[in-house]
C-alpha cells in the first residue's frame, strides 16, 4: 500500500480487502461469464454476499450490519468494481449505496425490521425508481402519483431504466404525493415488486448485461401507508442527500475500473509483440499508459478525500458531483485507450477490455448525467449557491428555482387571497411554470398554461437573487434583469406571500 493510501486505509481495512477478494475469486470471478450471458446473477449468490456481512458494513448491528468505517465500503466498492462486469458490481451498488441508505436514514422500525434487514441479510434485493420515460435528469417533474386512500396509497404510473427492478423484491419509489405541490410534494414509498398491479418489462441494452434494468408500470398498486419513508412531501429532499453517496460510489467505481483494466491490460503488453520487441517497449504507448496512471491516481485521491469528508459527515455536493464528473468521463478514456492497446483483440469478447469498454459508457449517463454535474458545479463556483443539510435526517438545495416554488405553498396567505383570481406565468432559463390563484386556493404547475395576467421574465440566478434578499427587486426591474408584463398584478401576487 502506498503511503498515500495508508492516510486512508489501515492494515484491518486491507485484511478485509484480502478476505472480500478471496469471496469473489472464489465464488463469482468463475461465474461471471455466465451471469453476462443469462442477465442475471442468482439469488444464491446475493445471500452468500449477504451472509459475508458485505450489504451490511457500516449499518448498525441491531439489522444484522457489522458497524464498521465507511472505508470498508470504499474496499467493498472497489474490490466488486474489478471483477470485469459492471453489472456485477452494479447489482451490489444500487442494493448498498442507492436503496438501503434510504431505509436506514429515514425508514420506520417496521421498515428496518422488514426490509433493511432482509436486504443485509441479502434475502431481499432493492432499487431506486426515479427515471420515468419523460422526466430523468428532471427529476422534480416524475409523474407517478400515490394516493392516499385510508391504510394505503394507491400508485399509478410508470419508471424506467431501473436496475434490479426485474429480479429485486422493493423499490424505493419516488412519487407525488401532492402533485401540486411540485418538488414538495414528492414522497418515497417502499413498494413490494410482487405486488398486484406491478408489471415489469426487461430492457435490453448496450453493457451491465450481468444486471437486469426494468420499465415498471403501476396500475393501481396498493401500497400500505406504514411504507411511507420518512415524512410525506420530503422525498425530493430525502433525495437529494441520497444522490450523494450514489455520486461518490459511481467515482469508486470509476477509478477501480480503471486501475483494473490498466493491470489486465500492461500485462497483455508485456506479452505481445510487434516489430521485434514487446509493445510496452514503444514510447508513444508507454506516455500513454503513465498519463492514464497519473490521471486516474489523481481522481483516486480525490474520491478518497471526499469519502473521508463524507465519512466526517460533511455534506460535499461540490466534490461529489465533481468525483462523479471526473471519474465517470476519466473511465470512458481509460477503457477506449486500453482497448487501443489491444489492437483487434479488444475488439474481441473473449477479451475483457471489450466489456469493460462497453460497461463505461453509462457511467456518464446514470444517476445524473455529466452535464447535470457541470450544471450543479457551475451553480456552486460561479454563482456561489450553497446547498445545506436541513435537518439532521432531511437534506434538502438551498437557492435554486425549484426549491423556492416548492415552498410556495407553505408560504401562501391563504386568508388574503380570498376572492383573488390571479395567473401568473413565470419563464426562466430552463424552466417554466404557472402559479395559479383561484377563490383561495393556490396551484402550481410546470409550464405556461392558461392566459397568463402577468409573464415574469428573468434568469434562475436573478429569481433566486431577488427571493432570497440579495438584489432588491426594484433594481432587477430598472436595469431588465426581470421583465414584467404588468407591475400591478405583479405586486398584489406578491403580496399573497410570506417572504422566504
Ligand atoms: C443502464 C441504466 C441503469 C439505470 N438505473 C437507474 C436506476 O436504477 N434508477 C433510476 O431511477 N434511474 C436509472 N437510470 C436512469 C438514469 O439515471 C437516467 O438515464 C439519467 O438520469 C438521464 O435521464 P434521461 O435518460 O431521462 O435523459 P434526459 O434527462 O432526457 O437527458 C438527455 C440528455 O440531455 C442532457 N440534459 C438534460 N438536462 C440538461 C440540462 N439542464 N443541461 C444540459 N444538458 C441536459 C442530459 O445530460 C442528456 O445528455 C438508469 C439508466 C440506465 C441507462
Amino acid at each position: 500500500m502506498s503511503s498515500s493510501l495508508s492516510y486512508y486505509f489501515n492494515e484491518e481495512h486491507e485484511s478485509f480487502r484480502q478476505t472480500i477478494r478471496q469471496f469473489l475469486q472464489a465464488e463469482a470471478i468463475p461465474n461471471i461469464d455466465q451471469w453476462e450471458a443469462d442477465g442475471k446473477i442468482p439469488r444464491e449468490f446475493w445471500k452468500k454476499f449477504g451472509e459475508m456481512g458485505y450489504f451490511g458494513l457500516c449499518y448498525p448491528e441491531e439489522f444484522g450490519g457489522s458497524n464498521l468505517d465507511f472505508f470498508y465500503n470504499v474496499v467493498m466498492c472497489e474490490e466488486i468494481s474489478k471483477v470485469f462486469s459492471g453489472g456485477f458490481t452494479i447489482t451490489a451498488a444500487v442494493q448498498s449505496f442507492m436503496s438501503t441508505p434510504y431505509i436506514m436514514k429515514h425508514g420506520s422500525d417496521y421498515l428496518k425490521e422488514n426490509y433493511l434487514k432482509p436486504a443485509i441479510a441479502g434475502e431481499k434485493i432493492g432499487c431506486i425508481g426515479i427515471t420515468e420515460p419523460g422526466a430523468g435528469s428532471d427529476a422534480a417533474n416524475i409523474q407517478t402519483r400515490a394516493k392516499k386512500e385510508g391504510d394505503y396509497y394507491i400508485v399509478n404510473g410508470s419508471k424506467t431504466f431501473i436496475t434490479n427492478g426485474i429480479y429485486g423484491q422493493f423499490v424505493i419509489l419516488v412519487c407525488k404525493t401532492n402533485p401540486e405541490a411540485g418538488a414538495a410534494g414528492v414522497s418515497l414509498l417502499v413498494l413490494d415488486l410482487d405486488a398486484e398491479g406491478v408489471s415489469k418489462n426487461k430492457l435490453k441494452k448496450l453493457g451491465w448485461h450481468a444486471s437486469d434494468t426494468a420499465e415498471l408500470h403501476f396500475d393501481n398498486v396498493k401500497v400500505p401507508v406504514k411504507n411511507l419513508l420518512g415524512e410525506e412531501g420530503k422525498g425530493f429532499y430525502y433525495l437529494m442527500g441520497g444522490l450523494q453517496l450514489e455520486r461518490l460510489s459511481a467515482g469508486i467505481m470509476g477509478y477501480a475500473s480503471c486501475e483494473s483494466i490498466v493491470e489486465y491490460s500492461l500485462k497483455y503488453m508485456n506479452e505481445r509483440s510487434a516489430f521485434g520487441r514487446t509493445i510496452n517497449k514503444f514510447q508513444v504507448l508507454r506516455h500513454r499508459v503513465a498519463q492514464l496512471a497519473a490521471e486516474i491516481e489523481c481522481i483516486k485521491i480525490f474520491t478518497l478525500q471526499t469519502c473521508k469528508m463524507h465519512e466526517q459527515g460533511k455534506y460535499v455536493v461540490k466534490e461529489c458531483s465533481m468525483v462523479k464528473l471526473i471519474a465517470t468521463e476519466l473511465a470512458d478514456k481509460v477503457m477506449y485507450q486500453c482497448l487501443q492497446f489491444f489492437g483487434g483483440y479488444g475488439y474481441m469478447e473473449e477479451y475483457k477490455v471489450a466489456r469493460a469498454f462497453r460497461d463505461s459508457r453509462i457511467g456518464t449517463i446514470g444517476g445524473g448525467s455529466s452535464e447535470i454535474m457541470r450544471e450543479i458545479i457551475a451553480k456552486m463556483v460561479i454563482d456561489d449557491i450553497g446547498y445545506e443539510r436541513a435537518e439532521s435526517t432531511v437534506e434538502r438545495p438551498v437557492h435554486t428555482v425549484e426549491s423556492i416554488f416548492a415552498t410556495l405553498p407553505s408560504r401562501f396567505k391563504t386568508e388574503k387571497a380570498a376572492g383573488k383570481n390571479l395567473n401568473i406565468h413565470f419563464s426562466f432559463t430552463n424552466n417554466n411554470y404557472t402559479v395559479n390563484i383561484a377563490d383561495g386556493k393556490l396551484n402550481v404547475e410546470n409550464g405556461l398554461q392558461g392566459t397568463a395576467d402577468c409573464l415574469v421574465e428573468t434568469d434562475d440566478e436573478t429569481y433566486i437573487a431577488v427571493e432570497t434578499g440579495k438584489l432588491n427587486p426594484q433594481e432587477a426591474f430598472m436595469t431588465g434583469k426581470i421583465k414584467v408584463s404588468d407591475l400591478m398584478q405583479m405586486m398584489a401576487f406578491g403580496g399573497l406571500f410570506k417572504k422566504l
